[in-house]
């Protein structure tokens, strides 16, 4: 069954129409991003290093993309998920756009210890998504604040909304974002209170790119001047698992007041590799209100039910998994893998004499390279050592004179890396 013939005649009219404008305005704020997206900007680099090196033997410390295979229990949970779908009991069409029960339920109990409601939680199909939809909840009036260097999206999505002004190009940054610095005097943690008030304050911990992950007395501070200056907090908890040191809050609402002032976003992608199944979820207090007194649920609700029919049926069974006992444990030695090969690169790159960042509660390390361009840093590792980095500077100009390294590698890929890299990095 073809929906469209296509003839040697049509074929012919959509070659000719393809230089053709039309009559529509193109949206001004997308008319205002810089460039593209950094890490399709990263593959194309790499693509046009490949293209003239085509026996190259590349090695990826860049994209933040998992690696490993799905472990059983929670595949387990995807097989049995999707063969349910062929039986008369087990089918399900569209589901509640804000996830299922059962999923709910066990979000709040395995991952938040009852702090928050099954009410509370909405499933999705990932973080980033969320991070645009509570963008599309807020619209183009609210100012919004972002660490820098910080997860391009926060940054885009903004812009997107028509939150900002133009890029200033000397800067890098965009005007009407406050942008709050993050650097190697202040732990890769901003001063929210030393920065201009914003409506909306994204923080992520543990952080990409710093690998950083925030205090308890950190997190105290930010909610603190968040419910003073009645801003909102988007807290991105996608790195959470990785956390191992004792008393680092996993979740914003283990801090007191949070559920006054805090949304979470956050994700299975990184707790599971289900970077492509795609599954998140994030959390709007019940009792978290917009000035006049209309509870920001209600208009998160308002955008998953009008633009998302609910997470796939299938992965929302592979989430269920994910949250049992036994997914748990594969979950808890999938994250010890990438965070022994962050430690092989924390110590790699110790030896060689460089400052080194994260990589202990978080599957990132940010070296220093001493004032020295990371764009540079970037293309010379990639054409002598052929290992993909990222450079700092993707992440906003806060990044510039850094290296982002990702430990989602095979370990013989980490340990490969290494050995090219102690030739080339070598001080
Ligand atoms: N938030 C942060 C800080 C991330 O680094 C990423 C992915 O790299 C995401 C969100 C995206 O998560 P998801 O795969 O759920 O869209």
């Amino acid at each position: 069954f073809n929906m469209v013939q296509t003839s040697p005649v049509r074929q012919a009219t959509s070659l000719a129409s393809a230089t053709a404008t039309t009559g529509v305005k193109r949206n001004k704020n997308f008319a205002k991003l810089a460039g593209g997206y950094l890490f399709p900007e990263i593959g194309r680099r790499r693509n046009a290093y490949l293209e003239k090196n085509p026996d190259a033997n590349i090695i990826s410390l860049g994209i933040g993309d998992t690696t490993q295979p799905i472990p059983s229990a929670i595949l387990k949970g995807l097989v049995d998920g999707a063969a349910a779908l062929g039986t008369k009991e087990g089918y399900s069409g569209y589901g509640a756009e804000q996830g299922k029960a059962p999923l709910r339920e066990r979000i709040s109990e395995v991952l938040y210890n009852g702090l928050i409601d099954p009410s509370e939680v909405f499933v999705s199909d990932g973080a980033k998504c969320d991070i645009q939809r509570i963008q599309n909840m807020f619209g183009p009036d609210v100012t919004s604040a972002v660490q820098d260097p910080s997860y391009p999206v926060y940054v885009d999505t903004s812009v997107m909304m028509g939150q900002t002004q133009e890029l200033d190009e000397g800067k890098g940054q965009y005007d009407g974002i406050v942008y709050m610095e993050c650097n190697e005097e202040n732990g890769f943690f901003p001063d929210v209170a030393a920065s201009p008030r914003a409506d909306v304050v994204y923080i992520c911990s543990p952080n990409n790119p710093t690998g950083v992950a925030a205090t308890r007395a950190q997190l105290e501070q930010t909610v603190k001047t968040c419910k003073e200056r009645g801003s909102i907090l988007v807290f991105d908890a996608a790195y959470a698992p990785f956390i191992r040191s004792p008393d680092v809050p996993k979740s914003i609402f283990e801090i007191e007041g949070a559920k006054d002032c805090a949304i979470e976003v956050n994700s299975f992608s990184k707790y599971a590799g289900f970077t492509g199944v795609r599954l998140g979820w994030t959390v709007v207090p019940e009792g978290l209100k917009f000035s006049d007194g209309t509870p920001v649920r209600q208009d998160f609700n308002r955008v998953m039910t009008t633009s998302f029919n609910g997470a796939s049926n299938i992965v929302q069974a592979g989430g269920l998994a994910c949250l049992s006992d036994e997914g748990m444990k594969e979950i808890d030695n999938l994250i010890d893998y990438y965070l022994e090969n962050a430690g092989i690169l924390r110590k790699t790159f110790t030896e060689l004499g460089y400052r080194v960042y994260g990589g202990t509660d978080a599957p990132y390390i940010f070296i220093s390279l001493d004032g020295k361009s990371s764009w540079d840093t970037f293309s010379e590792i990639l054409e002598k050592a052929e290992v993909v980095t990222i450079p700092g500077a993707g992440f906003g100009p806060g990044g510039e004179g850094f290296l982002r390294l990702s430990a989602f590698v095979p370990r013989e890929g980490v340990i490969e890396a290494c050995e090219r890299l102690k030739k080339t990095m070598k001080r």
